[in-house]
């Protein structure tokens, strides 16, 4: 047990390890009587695992805990709480995008009576392509979610103990943490803060196929809306190809063409076809996501702790 815990879910990045533990444990010194700083080594390819051991002997706050293969971020993290030990947990990236200094402020807010205090950026040091497809990707996440998460938040963020405990309640395997953390309850509180210029972000960071798995989970697994829209779609296509269909009729019957247009009859003939297309992928990916999510498969082993 102690007051407080680091969450941090790693992923082949040992040389950012230890820079990372000296200033936490830097802040948090002057912080806190007592914490712990959790690394979950999400399957590493690298020296990941040793490097946690070897701080572990260098910083007695440091714990590890390893996973027996790669399972992601969602999961890593949720690892990782399960097996915090303090009142409070603070999840947060060791590649610096979230940056340490306004961990005393949340630590503040938390001792004064807030359960849940979620620091909102106020910019990002993402640039370019990479900004503009974040951004789109989190604006259609936020409409085919019904805007359940809040803006410009990311998993940094404390959350009482309690708090925790209420999160690894959800059991789904297909997780989406940022919108699990919206659900929670609690006390809440919203600080700002901006990102770290030069933040040594992982190139790329979450890889375009990991933003779209992510996407499609958060769909499939907290709204309808998606299946709804495309269900006024399939209406709207089946609408045109029926009156289309009609108009060359009701032309033909009149004389004003000879013989019915093909191009039309064509045309209406793909509005229906996509639309059963998309209506029908969108169902397998529910189909597929229930069956996961029925099996109850455990969502993580792990292999090793420190
Ligand atoms: N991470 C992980 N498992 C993965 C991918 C990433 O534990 O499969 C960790 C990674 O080490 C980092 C955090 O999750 O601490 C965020 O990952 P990344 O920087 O790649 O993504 P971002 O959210 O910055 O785009
Ligand atoms: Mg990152």
């Amino acid at each position: 047990m102690c007051e407080v815990s680091l969450v941090c879910p790693v992923y082949n990045e040992y040389q950012l390890i230890e820079q990372f533990a000296a200033a936490a444990t830097k802040v948090l010194r002057n912080t806190s009587e007592s914490f712990e700083i959790v690394f979950v080594d999400d399957g590493s390819q690298d020296e990941t695992w040793t490097e946690i051991i070897r701080l572990g002997k260098i910083f007695p706050e440091v714990r590890g805990v390893r996973l027996s293969k790669n399972y992601g971020k969602e999961i890593a993290l949720t690892a990782g709480l399960a097996n915090a030990r303090g009142l409070a947990h603070i999840p947060i990236d060791v590649d610096f995008q979230d940056p340490i200094e306004p961990v005393p402020t949340l630590i503040g807010l938390w001792r004064g009576g807030i359960d849940h205090v979620i620091p909102r950026r106020i910019d990002r040091a993402d640039k370019g392509l990479r900004l503009i497809g974040a951004g789109i990707f989190y604006k259609i996440i936020g409409w085919l979610t019904l805007n359940s998460v809040p803006k410009d938040v990311g998993d940094f963020r404390l959350l009482d103990a309690k708090i925790t405990t209420r999160f690894l309640e959800f059991k789904e395997a297909g997780r989406v943490n940022k919108v699990i953390f919206s659900e929670l309850g609690g006390s809440q509180k919203f600080v700002e803060f901006s990102r770290p210029i030069g933040a040594k972000g992982r190139k790329g960071g979450q890889s375009f196929s990991k933003l779209m798995d992510l996407g499609i989970s958060a769909v499939s697994s907290n709204s309808a809306r998606l299946s709804k829209s495309i269900l006024v779609l399939g209406v709207a296509g089946f609408m045109v190809g029926i009156t289309s269909a009609i108009a060359v009729l009701v032309a033909w019957l009149a004389g004003f063409i000879e013989v019915p247009g093909q191009a039309t009859v064509l045309m209406a003939a793909t509005v229906i076809v996509s639309v059963q297309l998309i209506t029908g992928s969108f169902l397998g990916i529910l189909v597929a996501e229930s069956l996961r999510e029925s099996q109850q498969r455990p969502k993580y082993f792990v292999e090793e702790l420190s």
